[in-house]
């Protein structure tokens, strides 16, 4: 696609963040024009847990019959176990949605299913292998994006700019924004199991001594992830996938059957888990979104969810600045109300989870 010489918004990345807000603001009659520096969303496994929240969002955009025609696992328990017997049972039946369920969608077809639904608006512009490498900055201001495609470096001059450039985003290094780094003491070794038919669809926890496995129900195979303390991966792979095998039937005795799926260690991905969030989300002619504003834990699935509530956040509050050509610093600001919708949401779905405490013992 041929990219246009300028625009109102050019937005950095085409994840969750990047794309929904995108849609939003096209959908609003603003230009907008979404850089993304790979041609696909193939990604390794990135999370694919979209919440009643998001359910309810598309809902209200008249996407949601369509989104879930889409290929799909449903979720509306998760069961943690111990080897100890103890079990805790977290159900969503009770969430105030008519989406009582987690859906479990690989990323790659909720960014096709956004982008698809963006593109129908001529506003909408997604340039593929489009590197973002710097800004454009005039007088302390950001005015738009440098980026790099297979025809070499060019400009895009923007009213606004927003980096929703994930965990590693170099726009919010280039607008010498203040962030905090914080390191919770896991890290996670993710891998696929096989899945039988007849299993029964949920989140399993399981923890023993020194063990936390999580599986997540994806059709026929189980995303499991192994979670160890934070540094310990090398330690892990020395002891060898025989004795990583035997940790795994330790906790969840049901796949000994098919641990011997994993061949060598190319099948199991290390997330080395980071958790950090910028003090300030905005610049003049900038702002932060999503996994670049504040990356988060992989524990309870949230991230994408958070990254589609700040672009929630971002498109109301700045569609109508952006139209009418003026973009202050004051509602660049109040995006930052992203992190209060956040927590009260956070806080209304842990209220309406029913925790149903049991024993085998
Ligand atoms: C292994 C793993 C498992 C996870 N599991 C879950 C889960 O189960 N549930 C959940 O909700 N969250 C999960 N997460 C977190 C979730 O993936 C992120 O929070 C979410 O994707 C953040 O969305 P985002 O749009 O802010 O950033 P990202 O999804 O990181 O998207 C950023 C996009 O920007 C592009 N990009 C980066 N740099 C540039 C550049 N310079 N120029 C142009 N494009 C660029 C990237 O290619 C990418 O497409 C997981 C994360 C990981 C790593």
């Amino acid at each position: 696609m041929a990219a246009p010489a300028s625009t109102t918004c050019a937005i950095a990345g085409c994840g969750p963040a990047g794309a929904i807000l995108g849609f939003l603001l096209a959908r609003a009659g603003i230009d907008v024009v979404v850089l993304e520096k790979h041609n696909d969303f193939l990604r390794d496994f990135r999370g694919d847990t979209i919440h009643p929240s998001t359910l309810e969002l598309l809902d209200q955009l008249g996407l949601a019959d369509e989104f879930l025609a889409l290929p799909h696992s449903k979720v509306s328990a998760v069961r943690i176990e111990t080897t100890g017997g103890e079990a805790l049972r977290i159900s969503l039946e009770r969430v105030p949605s008519k989406f009582r369920f987690i859906a479990f969608m690989p990323q790659w077809d909720f960014l096709e299913f956004v982008t698809r639904k963006a593109g129908r608006f001529p506003s909408f512009t997604l340039l593929r292998n489009a590197e973002v490498i710097g800004l454009l900055e005039t007088g302390g201001a950001v005015r738009g994006v440098r980026y790099r495609d297979a025809a070499g470096e060019h400009e895009l001059p923007a009213l606004l700019t927003v980096g929703a450039d994930g965990r590693t985003a170099v726009t919010r290094d280039a607008a010498r924004l203040p962030r905090v780094e914080t390191s919770p003491p896991i890290d996670v070794f993710w891998f696929r199991l096989p899945r039988r038919a007849d299993e029964v669809a949920a989140v399993f926890g399981r923890i023993g001594p020194g063990l936390l496995l999580v599986m997540l129900d994806r059709n026929d195979y189980w995303q499991v992830a192994f979670v160890f303390p934070k540094g310990k991966g090398d330690e892990i792979r020395a002891r060898g996938l025989d004795a990583f095998r035997r940790d795994i039937v330790r906790v969840a005795p049901e796949l000994a059957d098919r641990v011997d799926s994993l061949h060598d260690w190319d099948d199991v991905k290390l997330l080395t888990v980071r958790v950090d969030r910028l003090t300030r989300w905005h610049t003049t002619g900038y702002l932060a979104i999503g996994d670049a504003a504040h990356a988060m834990s992989p524990v309870g699935g949230l991230g994408i969810n958070v990254a589609i509530q700040d672009a929630v956040t971002a498109a109301n509050v700045l569609w109508r600045p952006l139209s009418t050509g003026q973009v202050a610093d004051e509602a660049l600001a109040r995006c930052s109300a992203a992190v209060n919708v956040r927590f009260v949401c956070f806080r209304r779905f842990k209220a309406s989870c029913r925790l149903d405490f049991s024993s085998r013992r």
